[in-house]
């Protein structure tokens, strides 16, 4: 009999042995699992945009909550194209994405990704791009029209690509002119009967006196000054002022400037006076907001707060 109830108990102890690693090994995976559910959810971003229902120049605001994100700094894409976000407060994030009159309404698809977090679920978003009447103009040109030169070109293309990382503005944006508004943004143009299908009026236009003052809208930082004597025949006498994590203000036909690249200027500070130098039929200024290189409606901008 023993000689069977030996192998009987030890096959008995080896088969509880086994069954008690195969249940501590179960209960390991278990936890393993959940471990890696909890890390998942934890890092899991939360999205909003606003305004929910914007339309053409709109600028669209992404707010990212994204708790448990481990340095990664999140990246919105729309429509194909990234934009950059910046940090505004512990694991909460912000982009600003412009919408542009050349924008077909429509869906705008918005995706945030976690930007190399292997734990944060991508998240996605849609809004319609709602449509909107702008004002047109007939312009009738005989002969040439005033070209610009590479000079200012590429200098004003380097200046609407600067995305800096700190934000200097603070609040609503003031007026940077007294004079009334006699051009809104997002004209569009026929030129002698033909739509101009890439051109809308990238900013708003002031009417004043030649020598009226001409403040900064927001604390920002001169990057550009550029003069007509040196080749701004179409800007004319230009300033461009950097707020900072891909906003800026251009101003253009200005008769005097009275900043130098590389001020950091205060909102309300005079930055120079209003004039007609340039591609300009009489005195004004041309104030352009750019947000990611794109011209996008100010108005929202001086009504609104964009934190
Ligand atoms: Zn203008």
């Amino acid at each position: 009999m023993e000689k069977y109830l030996t192998p009987f108990w030890l096959s008995l102890r080896h088969r509880l042995w086994t069954k008690r690693l195969w249940l501590s090994s179960f209960l390991a995976v278990v936890t393993l699992v959940s471990v890696l559910n909890s890390a998942a959810i934890s890092s899991t971003m939360s999205v909003q945009a606003s305004p929910t229902n914007p339309q053409l120049g709109d600028t669209v605001t992404v707010l990212i909550q994204a708790d448990g994100l481990t340095e990664a700094t999140p990246t919105v894409v729309m429509n194909q194209k990234t934009y950059p976000t910046f940090a505004i407060a512990p694991n909460r994030f912000r982009a600003l994405l412009p919408t542009t009159p050349l924008d077909p309404p429509g869906s705008l698809n918005i995706q945030v990704n976690g930007a190399g977090d292997p734990q944060a679920v991508p998240q996605k978003l849609t809004l319609q791009l709602r449509d909107r009447d702008f004002p047109t103009q007939s312009i009738w040109l005989s002969g040439g029209g005033s070209d610009g030169t590479d000079y200012e070109f590429n200098k004003v293309d380097a200046f609407k690509a600067l995305v800096t990382p700190t934000k200097l503005w603070n609040g609503k944006f003031q007026r940077p002119s007294e004079g009334e508004i006699t051009t809104v943004y997002g004209v569009r143009r026929y030129y002698n009967g033909e739509f101009a299908s890439d051109y809308y009026h990238r900013g708003v236009d002031y009417g004043a006196g030649t020598g009226s003052p001409i403040v900064a809208p927001a604390a920002g930082k001169v990057v550009l000054v550029g003069r007509e004597a040196d080749g701004f025949k179409l800007h004319g006498n230009t300033i461009g002022v950097d707020h900072g994590q891909g906003v800026a203000s251009i101003f253009l036909h200005l008769s005097r400037i009275d900043v130098k690249e590389g001020d950091v200027v205060q909102a309300g500070q005079q930055l120079g006076a209003v004039g007609s130098t340039g591609a300009a039929t009489g005195p004004h200024l041309h104030w352009g907001l750019y947000v990611n290189g794109q011209a996008i409606d100010p108005v929202p901008w001086r009504y609104g707060n964009f934190e």
